[in-house]
């Protein structure tokens, strides 16, 4: 419905290269909960949480990355960096038993803050299939 278009409009919108507000939680701008760092990832807790664990990771250097849907052969290693930290969150988190990776791509899977971002989710049984 309107709403729906609305955001969605929102978020086509958003994805213009513009910095996001994941900048200056990478310059420690604006303060984060950092759970793992390194000198090209950041992960750091969801200041929304959806589950008991919620931390966000993401590439240092956004780089053309401003969803998995731009990503290109360019940035294989990132993505497997980033898909290997979020195992070591899930362990530093004690999760390492059972979580969820998630990844939303553009409008359509309600991306909101457009510099790519892994979701890792653990604490609570998971329910499948997601929204
Ligand atoms: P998306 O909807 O997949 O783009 O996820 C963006 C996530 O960033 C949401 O889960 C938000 O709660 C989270 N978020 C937005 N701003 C901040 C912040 O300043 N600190 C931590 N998390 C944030």
């Amino acid at each position: 419905h309107d709403e729906q278009a609305a955001a969605k409009a929102a978020a086509i919108d958003a994805d213009n290269g513009a910095p996001t507000i994941f900048d200056k939680i990478i310059s420690k701008e604006i303060p984060s909960t950092i759970v793992y760092e390194d000198d090209k990832v950041l992960a750091f807790k969801d200041v929304n949480p959806q589950a008991p664990v919620h931390v966000l990771v993401i590439p240092k250097f956004r780089d053309g990355l401003t969803q998995l849907g731009k990503a290109e052969q360019r940035h294989g290693e990132i993505l497997g960096q980033l898909l290997y930290a979020s195992r070591i969150v899930a362990e530093k988190e004690g999760i390492l038993e059972g979580f969820r990776v998630v990844i939303n791509s553009g409008p359509s899977a309600c991306q909101s803050v457009y510099h790519l971002h892994l979701h890792v989710l653990g604490g609570r049984q998971m329910q499948w299939p997601p929204g």
